[in-house]
């Protein structure tokens, strides 16, 4: 038997392929529902992500696993609209005159961003189009010395410097360019008249995990079922202990995967990761009424928050609506509204559990985002919010600093810890350079055809082969 530790979306995808390859597994999943950082609160609609989330255009292996699980049809491509919210306004971000109407960036500047985003290397007047091509050549250079050197000062403090203290705070100056260029490649496809494409689920990712734990076998996945110790004494894992409500369980093994954070598998293996990961405090807001138009907002303003992500701008509100929270926490001051509900995201990266926003307890997070929607939107009415949700996690993302790729941890973890382990987690390649459910699915299928004897995953060949291709 196949040892998976962790039911996030990586150890379920390990675990289905595993299958698929004719491997016995059972997945061993610590907290009390299986998804990880993809779980899902209800509504009286569809599920909601804690965390938000949606698909890059350029993220292709879920797309095919959910073909194979006869989701194809769910997953929807729609324009995520962007804007930047900046000395008080909101400025949209997506079609080309709205760009050139930003009044933070002079013509110039534009034409450098646009020639970064475009991988046009302009400096010296000579285009260049192959500077960024090797993502390795940027792995030493720090991300804000690369966005002054390849664009402008503007580019930077007015563009760029918001962003990345949202996503990174104080870390933001260990970040790399490789991670930035990377990311930026990343993106995907936009519309050039509309914006960004990005994709979503109908009934959303909880429908994915669930359509997984339903081909994996829910007798497969044991949940409340937290991996203690993994016996790698005789140069192979032979067996791992679970604890449980029940008690403690010892399973023989012929191999494990661990798909967890990095910490998990120091202890349990004794391998050390070096990878820093922050945290994330985020809430659903539900409201009667729209606060924007736009679905990610980023604000470069004062706020306690670095982005407002106003999920029913990119998937209708019809949807969700009028759940009636049990929690008591929840505001409870509306009806149901007839359109469904209004759902916003507010979320803060805090790069320790110091951090005076992880300190509050949840009535406090969510009165800390109250007063800062209100001190952007006068106008927002704070008796139109139905109920509020906080989700927190000390480790949600990894901090791309410079040398990252050295520091992720290999699928095959034979010569480091001992035959028979490896690791699908958030550490690994799969996840750079953003971390993403697909990259969890790619961890998880790497893992598996490994184990299999079928060497490394090879997306384009698993395309070809795929059934749903017929
Ligand atoms: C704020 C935020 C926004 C995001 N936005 C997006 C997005 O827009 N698009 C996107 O694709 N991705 C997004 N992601 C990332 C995505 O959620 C993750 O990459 C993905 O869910 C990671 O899956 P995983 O299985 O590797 O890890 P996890 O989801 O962390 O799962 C690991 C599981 O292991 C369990 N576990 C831990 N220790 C043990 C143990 N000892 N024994 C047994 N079980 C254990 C945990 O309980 C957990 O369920 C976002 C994440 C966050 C936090």
């Amino acid at each position: 038997m196949i040892g998976v530790v962790g039911g996030g979306i990586a150890g379920l995808a390990a675990a289905y392929r595993l299958q698929q390859r004719g491997r016995d597994v059972r997945v061993f999943e610590a907290g009390d529902q299986v998804g990880g950082l993809a779980a899902t609160y209800e509504t009286a609609g569809d599920p909601i992500e804690k965390f938000y989330h949606h698909l890059s255009k350029s993220e292709q292996t879920i797309v095919d696993l959910a073909e194979d699980l006869g989701l194809g049809e769910a997953v929807e491509w729609r324009i995520g609209e962007n804007a930047y919210y900046v000395d008080g306004t909101v400025h949209p971000m997506d079609k080309p005159w709205e760009i050139l109407a930003f009044p933070h960036l002079s013509v110039y500047d534009k034409f450098r961003l646009a020639m970064l985003t475009l991988d046009v290397d302009v400096r010296g007047g000579v285009p260049s189009f192959d500077t960024y091509e090797r993502l390795e050549d940027f792995e030493d250079v720090r991300a804000v010395d690369f966005i002054r050197e390849h664009t402008t000062e503007r580019v930077y403090r007015n563009f760029f410097e918001p962003l990345l203290d949202a996503k990174f705070g104080e870390r933001k100056d260990e970040v790399s360019a490789a991670w930035l260029l990377g990311r930026i490649k990343f993106r995907g496809e936009r519309d050039i008249l509309k914006g960004e494409i990005l994709g979503y689920f109908e009934g959303g990712f909880g429908r994915l995990l669930d359509a997984l734990l339903e081909a994996v076998g829910r007798e497969t996945v044991t949940t409340g079922a937290r991996v203690q110790d993994l016996d790698v004494s005789g140069g192979a894992v032979s067996s791992m202990t679970v604890e449980t409500a029940a008690g403690t369980e010892t399973h023989d093994v012929d191999g494990v995967v661990v798909a967890t954070m990095p910490h998990v598998l120091e202890a349990l293996t004794g391998y050390a990761c070096d990878i820093d990961f922050q945290g994330t405090v985020c809430s659903v807001i539900s409201m009667d009424e729209p606060l924007t138009d736009t679905y990610w907002l980023n604000v470069a303003d004062e706020a306690p928050f670095g982005a407002l992500i106003e999920h029913t701008n990119f998937v209708p509100p019809e949807r969700y609506g009028g759940r009636e929270s049990s929690d008591s926490r929840a505001h409870q001051n509306s009806e149901s509204s007839e359109d469904g509900e209004h759902l916003l995201y507010a979320v803060s990266y805090v790069q320790d559990t110091d951090d005076p926003l992880w300190q509050q307890d949840d009535d406090g997070v969510e009165e800390t985002w109250l007063e800062g929607i209100e001190d952007l939107f006068p106008a927002f009415d704070r008796e139109s919010v139905n109920w509020i949700e906080t989700a927190r996690n000390p480790r949600t993302a990894p901090v791309y600093e410079r040398g990252y790729l050295d520091m992720v941890v290999p699928y095959d973890l034979s010569e480091e810890v001992a035959d028979g382990v490896y690791y699908a987690g958030m550490a690994s390649r799969a996840q750079y350079p953003e971390r993403s459910l697909n990259g969890g699915v790619v961890a998880g299928f790497e893992c598996a055809d490994r184990i299999a004897g079928a060497g490394a995953f090879d997306p384009e060949a698993d395309r070809v082969a795929s059934p749903s291709d017929d």
